[in-house]
């Protein structure tokens, strides 16, 4: 059918980014093809040792609620939980999820919202409002499961009617905010593949201003494996809600590998994570702020994994899922 409609169609699974997209006229395809029946695409198979497989179109409900996801993916499904609300879970999908539209404050309003500052150039304008002088988009990479993939190392599987292949989460992004995926528009996401579970922890910080849901502003996912004497063997640590792609702090991998996650080595891969947090002012909170918050995060996030206790949120403060909201 893709193949047929050519590139003026685009699929849909749950609809929950591509329909509010559309009645934003942000995305505006000619034709819609619907996925939700594809029982193919509905299906969890594998186990944890061997390594599952998620189809894409899992529901995000269906995939907090999966007992093997559960306790042997615990990152996969916390950042599936904290996705927006019960009833967008309920229709959103993980592969919607993982393909999500890149958001800007200047392109997440209507169509005579956009209008009025004579468009931008993600759609219909020519000129970036976040960063006048740029020539690229800024946009920014606000799927909470895409860091955690990247982290993981999932692979993803595509197909087209001119062949499929199996890729590593880290490669279906490009950090550009309007070809913010390398995934060609006439691929399905068929699912996708989490490797097998040996010894490997990882956890997934979410930062957002409201509890209940909105997205994430921030999302660091970190990824270990420590030898039998707690020494780290590997570790992948990637920032999500930064900047148009899940990124990844080479610099707080290294300064943690081959060493014990101790308060002097999460402080230093913490830092890491500093200059490589790049927000700009297109979503909420002062991106400096943000920017700041990324080294808290990491360090929340190796410590957990560590089962250090957590240096932050201070005392008092209201953390729900454990972590923080606004500072005083
Ligand atoms: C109020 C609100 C709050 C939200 N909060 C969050 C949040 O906190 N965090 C977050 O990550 N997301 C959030 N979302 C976005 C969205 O609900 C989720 O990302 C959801 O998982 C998207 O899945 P979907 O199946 O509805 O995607 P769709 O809308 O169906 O599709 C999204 C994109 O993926 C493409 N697509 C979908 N499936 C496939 C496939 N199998 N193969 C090829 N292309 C495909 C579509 O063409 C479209 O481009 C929010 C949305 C709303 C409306
Ligand atoms: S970053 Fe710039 S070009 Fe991209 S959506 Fe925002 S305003 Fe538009």
């Amino acid at each position: 059918m893709m193949a047929d409609a050519g590139p003026d169609a685009m699929y849909v699974a749950g609809g929950t980014d591509l329909y509010p997209n559309m009645k934003r006229r942000q995305q505006t395809p000619k034709i819609v093809i619907g996925l939700a029946q594809l029982a193919e695409l509905r299906a969890v198979d594998g186990k944890p040792t061997e390594g599952m497989v998620l189809g894409a179109g899992v529901t995000l409900s269906d995939l907090t609620g999966h007992r093997h996801i559960q306790h042997a993916y615990p990152a996969v499904a916390k950042a599936a939980e904290l996705i927006s609300t019960p009833l967008l879970r309920n229709m959103g999908s993980i592969g919607g999820n993982l393909l999500l539209d890149t958001r800007c404050n200047y392109y997440d309003q209507n169509y005579e919202w956009r209008q009025a500052i004579h468009f931008c150039m993600k759609k219909d304008g020519d000129i970036c409002w976040v960063a006048p002088s740029s020539p690229r988009c800024w946009a920014v990479q606000s799927s909470d499961c895409a860091p955690v993939m990247v982290a993981i190392g999932a692979k993803v599987r595509l197909i087209s009617s001119s062949g499929e292949r199996l890729l590593p989460a880290a490669e279906l992004y490009n950090d550009d905010g309007i070809r913010h995926l390398t995934k060609r528009p006439d691929e399905l996401l068929a699912g996708i593949h989490l490797p097998r579970v040996n010894g490997w922890r990882a956890t997934y910080w979410k930062l957002r201003r409201r509890g209940s849901f909105d997205f994430p502003v921030l999302g660091v996912a970190a990824w270990v494996r420590l030898a039998g004497d707690g020494t780290v063997e590997d570790a992948r640590i990637v920032l999500g809600g930064v900047g148009s792609s899940p990124m990844r702090v080479a610099g707080a991998e290294k300064a943690i590998a081959g060493k014990k996650l101790t308060e002097d080595t999460i402080r230093e891969a913490s830092a890491a994570a500093y200059p490589v947090a790049k927000p700009l002012d297109n979503t909420d909170f002062a991106m400096s702020w943000r920017k700041d918050m990324a080294r808290h995060y990491v360090a929340g996030t190796l410590r957990e994994l560590a089962g250090l206790p957590p240096s932050f949120p201070p005392p008092g403060g209201d953390a729900p899922f454990g972590l923080p909201v606004l500072p005083a």
